[in-house]
């Protein structure tokens, strides 16, 4: 029965001294093929031709000159030829790695012409296995995941995977070296690694280019013998050779010499005598190649594993290379953890002026003496201007404020303290409240009462913890009865303390104490802080009427402060922007590092797409590389960001960690990952398949 599947073989394509350039599809043979119960040939060139074009513009080098060849399911088919006669690029074409200049290829009765990048991808993982003279195994993974590689673009489980890597190791004789990789293997071994992994989806056509040419004799004829079985248990073995010994160990021998068949031999062997005719799997059979070809290529099955197992793989490599990608993320680095820092020190600086705006009053303006210019009239703010100014609409409050250094006495502590003549106004007007005891009153005003409040730390150096309220303390020499004690402020006027203060009655003050009517500054509450810069203006105008001269200043801290705060916001931006620029550097780098990565790893490219990785595989197995680098570097950012804001806080920098700081610094390196990383990875995705693997 067996026999029957014996062929009844076409002519042998191209005799020597024939071209052999005309179609050989002649009826009467495609009818004796049925009629013997066959299927179409599995594989069927007519007259294929491939010439390279010449770099320098010269006429075209042919290389493979109009070979027809028709390889039956089950064949075990030995091509032979000296070095340079086109064998490799004929497996080349046979394994779809390559198409032809001119002339046809049928698989399984489908032209693969018609076949796209994506379609060619499936046919190789769905039909063939490769074996190449140089094992082409990826140097950086173990055996086990050398021989599953092709499963992951079938997109088998992880376990399906892992299960039958180890049982093709095992019936090779590698279990015990599954977890070594390439360069830890000799020769041989590694043969039958690259073996396995051609095994590993099924293996329906095994294409093996010169697999005994780096081995030693011994190595050499096990190889051949390990194909010899797979031929016995079905598989369709193509075994190229220049080696006329190993040849024959085939069961048909076709000759080629510069690019065209000479002799085919084809006639003589059958095909392995207990050759099981399902060998050909369901997916290829004929009629239903095209709906499985269709649902192979869209398959997206296990986006999550897949991503999984991408940034797994990533990871491999990045923590092979961990030196170089680390020097590559010291831009994404710094630009992270200064985006963070920056932002922290904006957020913190700028809570902290709030604070202080809040504790002026936003409403509040001061006028002191003296003009904006240095060489301007030294001016004198009397009474009569805080009568002016309390005319001016939307002033609520106009205060008259003297101070000045006097000794106090309180026993017989002495102390050098700021004392301020204030009218009963100033409680409002200076924001200040009293923490125990009485403020002045209009009373005590009139009559030039001799009273007065301390501040928290004036009491607390001339009185200790001791109750002041009734005590007498002498003011240059005058004496008054403490009636209160100030809340404390916690604040700074100028260069005096606001703790550090007495505070008298204006009158008091003027007459008996400073001797002055000449204020040192008047403090003006406006009724809304948006009439703030009118009245201002107006206080501006009204003065400069009665003094006939612009002798004084008005200003509104508040309003100096927001500048301030503007100034540093400005600051930030700009700050911001270094950290902008310094990702921008770093995602350049992460780019370069892939383009190298690509241009080192261009074989291991080719390789993948042998074991049928398509375009967008590729593609995204160097996206996920590029986002995996990123996002480390982002990690590592935020955590040096998060150290050094830490670290700040501690040196007492106002400090304030915005989450949505460190997202956006986050998201902003994968970004960068994925923006710098899109170039090199479609370059990889490109490459040509056989360009790829002949790079070294
Ligand atoms: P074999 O495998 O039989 O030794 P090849 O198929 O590798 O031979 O190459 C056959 C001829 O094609 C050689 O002369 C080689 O120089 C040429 N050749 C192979 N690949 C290319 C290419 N990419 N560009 C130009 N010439 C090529
Ligand atoms: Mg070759």
């Amino acid at each position: 029965m067996v026999d029957t599947v014996a062929r009844d073989r076409l002519e042998p394509g191209g005799r020597p001294g024939e071209p052999a350039n005309e179609p050989r599809h002649d009826a009467a043979e495609t009818t004796r093929a049925s009629e013997a119960g066959l299927a179409a040939p599995l594989l069927s060139l007519r007259n294929v031709r491939r010439a390279y074009t010449n770099t320098d513009g010269g006429p075209a080098t042919e290389v493979l000159r109009g070979i027809s060849l028709d390889i039956a399911a089950g064949e075990f088919v030995a091509i032979m030829g000296a070095s340079g006669s086109g064998k490799s690029t004929l497996m080349h074409i046979l394994g779809c790695l390559d198409r032809p200049t001119s002339g046809h290829y049928q698989f399984a009765g489908h032209d693969i012409a018609q076949l796209g990048a994506d379609e060619l991808a499936w046919l190789r993982r769905e039909a063939f296995g490769f074996v190449f003279q140089g094992y082409h195994l990826v140097r950086s993974l173990d055996a086990l995941h050398n021989v599953e590689m092709p499963a992951v673009y079938a997109g088998a489980s992880l376990g399906e995977r892992e299960r039958r890597a180890a049982a093709l190791l095992d019936q090779l004789g590698l279990a015990d070296r599954a977890t070594f990789r390439p360069g830890q293997l000799s020769g041989g071994q590694q043969q039958r690694v690259s073996i396995a992994r051609a095994l590993m989806n099924g293996g329906h056509v095994i294409l093996a280019d010169e697999p005994t040419g780096a081995l030693d004799s011994r190595s050499g004829a096990e190889v051949v013998a390990l194909l010899r079985e797979l031929a016995d248990a079905g598989h369709t073995v193509i075994l190229i050779t220049h080696d006329r010994a190993v040849a024959a160990q085939a069961r048909r021998i076709v000759e080629i010499r510069d690019g065209q068949i000479v002799s085919d031999n084809g006639v003589r062997a059958p095909v392995a005598p207990n050759a099981p005719r399902t060998m050909i799997p369901a997916s290829l059979d004929p009629r239903r190649f095209r709906a499985a070809m269709a649902a192979g290529i869209a398959h997206t099955a296990r986006p999550w594993t897949d991503m999984r197992e991408a940034f797994a793989a990533a990871w491999t490599v990045m923590w092979t290379n961990r030196f170089r990608t680390a020097l590559t993320l010291l831009g994404i680095i710094i630009g992270v953890a200064s985006v963070i820092v920056m932002l922290a020190i904006g957020a913190g600086t700028q809570q902290k002026v709030i604070a202080k705006i809040a504790s002026f009053g936003t409403n509040r303006l001061y006028v002191v003496p003296g003009g904006d210019v240095s060489r301007g009239p030294g001016g004198v703010l009397t009474e009569a201007d805080v009568r002016t100014i309390r005319q001016i609409p939307h002033v609520t409050t106009a205060t008259p404020i003297l101070r000045n250094k006097v000794t106090l006495r309180a026993g017989n502590v002495d102390s050098f303290v700021n004392v301020m003549a204030v009218n009963t106004d100033a409680r409002r007007a200076l924001n200040w409240n009293v923490a125990r005891g009485l403020f002045f009153t209009d009373q005590d005003e009139r009559n030039l009462a001799t009273v007065i409040l301390l501040g928290k730390k004036t009491r607390e150096r001339m009185f200790g913890d001791a109750n002041p309220l009734g005590a007498y303390v002498l003011v240059n020499n005058v004496p008054f009865q403490v009636i209160g004690e100030l809340e404390e402020k916690g604040a700074t006027s100028g260069d005096a303390d606001d703790d550090d203060v007495v505070l008298i009655p204006y009158a008091t003050g003027a007459r008996r104490v400073l001797g002055t009517m000449n204020l040192n500054w008047i403090t003006v509450l406006v009724d809304d802080i948006d009439n703030a810069e009118a009245v201002t203006k107006q206080i501006g105008d009204a003065l400069e009427a009665t003094h006939r001269v612009r002798d004084f200043r008005v200003y509104n801290r508040a309003a100096s402060l927001r500048a301030q705060t503007e100034t540093q916001q400005t600051m930030t931006i700009m700050l911001g922007l270094v950290a902008a620029i310094s990702l921008l550097v770093g995602g350049i780098g992460v780019m370069n590092i892939m383009l190298v990565t690509v241009k080192e790893r261009t074989r291991e490219i080719g390789i993948r797409m042998a074991a049928g990785a398509r375009q967008r595989d590729i593609q995204r197995q160097f996206l996920t590389e590029a986002i995996t680098v990123t996002l480390v570097g982002g990690l590592a950012g935020v955590l040096i960001g998060v150290a050094i804001g830490l670290a700040l806080l501690h040196w007492e920098v106002p400090i304030i960690f915005s989450v949505r700081a460190m997202l956006g610094a986050f998201a902003c390196a994968l970004v960068t990952g994925l923006v710098f990383g899109f170039m090199p990875a479609r370059q990889a995705a490109r490459l040509d398949p056989v360009t790829a693997l002949a790079s070294d």
